[in-house]
């Protein structure tokens, strides 16, 4: 049976959560939004003895990608991305990047990581599922959600992707992206509950949730 690990390591001035997510049996691990300090990254790698895999990144925002540079020096991995959010990545990553749709399944050891797309904060936001744990990049915060008013951001589209998680199983887990809320993270049930913005796009029509996140 593989068993999940997940580290979760607060970094940079923005407060981001940077995963390394591992079969604890097989030590193959993949690193999520590798940013800020790839030395805290890398150490915390080496202490778990995890060899990395692959590189997977929720979205395009420089928060969560300033590492991949430096992760690669280190890791021949692949590195995971909606293709609606890769041109924008750097020339010299291009040649390592697997393009996503969303709806993929790749296996991890013996663990299956799921993409699901999710836009709203970017057009190719993408939330991964692996076992009972989402981690959800700028999408959805604990008792928050991601930005919509940025250049490829789509409050219609936040809408439809909070409504599509929130239908996920309610023991689920959220990791997010930044370290925003109350906890570093919390259950997808408690957040149906209490975060304001996943209760109102349940709760209200479009119009609303459009009239309220953009006035
Ligand atoms: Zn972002
Ligand atoms: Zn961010």
């Amino acid at each position: 049976m593989a068993s999940l690990t997940v580290r979760q390591m607060e970094l940079g001035p923005l407060a981001n959560f940077v995963y390394l997510l591992s079969d604890e049996n097989t030590k193959e691990a993949i690193v999520v939004d590798p940013g800020w300090d790839v030395a805290a990254i890398k150490k915390a790698a080496d202490e778990l003895q995890l060899r990395i895999k692959g590189i997977f990144l929720t979205h395009n925002h420089f928060d969560h990608i300033n590492g991949v540079g430096d992760v690669l020096r280190f890791a021949d991995a692949p590195v995971y991305i909606h293709q609606q959010d890769a041109p924008e990545l750097n020339k010299d990553l291009q040649s390592s990047i697997r393009q996503l749709r969303g709806g993929e399944k790749v296996a991890l050891g013996g663990l299956t990581l799921e993409f699901l797309h999710t836009p709203g904060h970017t057009e190719g936001s993408l939330c991964l599922k692996v076992n009972e744990r989402l981690l959800t990049g700028d999408t959805l915060f604990i008792r928050g959600c991601g930005r919509v008013d940025l250049p490829s951001s789509d409050p219609e589209k936040m809408y439809q992707s909070l409504r599509r998680i929130a239908g996920l199983d309610s023991s689920t887990i959220v990791l997010p992206g930044h370290n925003y809320g109350p906890a570093p993270s919390g259950s997808l049930g408690d957040e149906c509950l209490q975060n304001p913005f996943l209760k109102f796009a349940l709760g209200a029509p479009l119009d609303e949730f459009l009239r309220t996140v953009s006035g």
